[in-house]
């Protein structure tokens, strides 16, 4: 058989079709479509020779593995030309923090988005601080404003569009090329719209992460995360990731690289269905503001239509000014959506959230109490009827 039959990717191959096939090797896999899982640690050299000049295409478990190059080889064929090398960590947080770790040193000034992810936050104030890196923080939607923030010494921005809890849009393109001109590298968190929707090493960015947790697993069942990043900050990523001795499972590996296979699809429809429920949430009498890029009343829809080609299923609301018992009421009314952190699986989550007593750059008052729904796979009118129920649960609590 032709061993490279439909596993060979190409730049003129739509994203749809490179999720099906990059990261295969039908020919080494003995026919099999998917690559096994490679375990080990050893791996074996042939003779001495070899041995001393480290000749081997694999070397030792901790440096990669055909599993790990499979997986690798996916996200860079998802990422395009822009993208030198992919690195896989244990965690979506480890992927913030080890980006970090390898980028800044003693005496950099690293600028943050204020709608990052929490727990990126804490890392910055906390071991960075500690390793003498200095934190400031800037409004989502400063865009080329952010210039006057920029000191001799700034290394580094991080953005995430939008931010997974209040989902301001931050003009990355703008931000790039201050930061460029500025001799800083640009990192973004791209959990929220993947590779498929937002091809962020396009638009300047020099390290495009992933919480690989959410949508690229997308069954809620690994912690895991990547690190994309162009020719010029591909050599700081792979030298930290080797330093700091970090490497991902093999079997959250094979997880990673099977939910990808179905990665279009399923964003798809957190799309359309997560749309769908935003414009119905928008016209309930409930709710006060819809926090969904997509919708065209959002602040950051303009950015949005312009640098991402699609949106996930995740958003958040702000309901009108109801007491905390009918908020609890709401949720203890609903049936399909569970309560719980993370998101990017197939199942429906919702979970209040508060940013006032973090952030710092801008004030965050939304006039009501807010609550993050993440859409799932299940039918868009039974998630209807599940929210109907919970806001009857509300108003009977009121
Ligand atoms: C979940 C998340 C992370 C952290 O990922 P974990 O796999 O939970 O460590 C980082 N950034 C964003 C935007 C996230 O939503």
């Amino acid at each position: 058989m032709n061993s490279t039959r439909g596993n060979t990717p190409s730049d003129s191959q739509r994203s749809e079709t490179r999720l099906v096939t990059a990261g295969r090797d039908t020919g080494a896999q003995k026919g099999f479509v998917n690559p096994p899982v490679f375990r080990g640690s050893t791996v074996l050299y042939p003779n001495a020779e070899d041995l001393h000049a480290h000749r081997a295409e694999f070397t030792y478990g901790r440096h990669g593995t055909p599993t790990t190059r499979a997986l690798q080889g996916m996200l860079m064929a998802l990422e395009g030309p822009q993208c030198a090398g992919v690195g896989l960590t244990p965690s979506g947080l480890a992927a913030v923090t080890t980006t970090l770790l390898s980028v800044l040193k003693a005496g950099d000034h690293l600028l943050v988005c204020d709608n990052v992810y929490r727990p990126s936050r804490n890392f910055c104030g906390g071991m960075l601080t500690r390793y003498g890196v200095e934190t400031s923080y800037f409004d989502p939607m400063i865009g080329a404003g952010i210039e006057t923030l920029f000191r001799p010494n700034t290394r580094a921005v991080l953005v995430e569009a939008p931010g997974s809890q209040s989902f301001e849009m931050p003009d990355i393109p703008a931000i790039s090329a201050v930061a460029h001109a500025r001799g800083a590298l640009v990192i973004d968190d791209n959990t929220w719209a993947t590779p498929l929707y937002h091809r962020s090493l396009e638009q300047g960015v020099d390290i495009s992460m992933q919480a690989a947790t959410k949508y690229i697993g997308g069954h809620s069942d690994i912690m895991f995360g990547t690190i994309s990043a162009n020719a010029k900050a591909w050599p700081l990523i792979s030298e930290g990731i080797r330093l700091l001795g970090v490497c991902a499972g093999p079997d959250d590996v094979f997880l990673a690289l099977r939910g990808m296979r179905t990665l279009a699809v399923r964003l798809a429809q957190h799309y359309r269905s997560g749309l769908e429920i935003a414009r119905w949430l928008a016209a309930r009498p409930e709710v006060a503001r819809v926090l969904h890029p997509a919708l065209e009343s959002d602040p950051g829809h303009a950015i949005w239509k312009r640098d991402f080609t699609g949106a996930s299923g995740l958003f958040s609301i702000v309901l009108k000014p109801v007491p905390q018992q009918a908020v609890d009421a709401l949720l203890d009314t609903l049936n399909l959506f569970g309560m719980g952190f993370s998101w990017g699986g197939f199942e429906s989550l919702i979970i209040p959230f508060d940013c006032t007593d973090y952030r710092t750059a801008t004030k965050w008052a939304p006039g009501g109490p807010t609550l993050r729904l993440h859409i799932g796979l299940e039918n868009v009118d039974d998630l209807k009827a599940d929210l109907d129920r919970g806001f009857a649960g509300l108003n009977a609590a009121l």
